[in-house]
């Protein structure tokens, strides 16, 4: 699968290597043995819902959860979900954002696994794991990513707050 993620360049800006998985989705057989890598680690654990990271952690969430059997919920940037949400502000490899879940997304979902393709700095993963902490009783199972990048200490963060991580490869 290593081989058909895309590396750009200075891309979104310089100094970037942009991992590009639009090359591996477009291969139905590669995207069915990800999601089922994605999957393996997580499965006879209670999980109820999967807390899904806006955008490209959607694509791989969805089918993931169909596997699981667990609720599917969107963790968003501003201004996209409609209803009252818990918010939190963090800064990315590039750039600085925020991310939003509605109040009432976790009613009755207690084990809770975050899905997002690629851990780089931890900060969004982070801001997930912040914005699920601001629920009462809820129970982080783990965060699952398609690509890690050592490097950046993303898995050390998770660790340090922690949460159990599971990636399929790194660069
Ligand atoms: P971070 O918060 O630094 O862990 O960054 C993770 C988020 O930013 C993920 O949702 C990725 O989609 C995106 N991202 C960060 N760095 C890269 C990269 N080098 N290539 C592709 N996506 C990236």
């Amino acid at each position: 699968m290593k081989n058909f993620v895309r590396t750009i360049q200075d891309y979104p800006i310089k100094g970037i290597q942009f991992r590009d998985i639009t090359t591996l989705l477009q291969k139905a057989d590669l995207f069915h043995e990800l999601i089922d890598e994605m999957t393996e680690p997580w499965e006879g654990m209670k999980i109820d819902a999967i807390v899904s990271i806006e955008a490209r952690g959607f694509i791989m969430a969805g089918a993931i959860a169909y596997k699981l059997n667990t609720a599917f919920i969107p963790m968003r940037k501003p201004d996209k979900l409609p209803a009252d949400t818990f918010k939190v502000k963090f800064d990315l490899e590039y750039g600085s954002t925020e991310m939003h879940l509605h109040k009432d997304a976790l009613d009755n979902h207690e084990n809770i696994l975050i899905i997002d393709d690629l851990l780089a700095t931890g900060g969004t993963a982070a801001a997930a794991v912040k914005l699920i902490q601001m629920f009462e009783n809820k129970n982080i199972v783990g965060a699952g990513f398609i690509i890690n990048l050592p490097e950046l200490g993303g898995e050390k963060i998770l660790q340090k707050l922690d949460v159990k991580t599971h990636s399929i490869m790194e660069f």
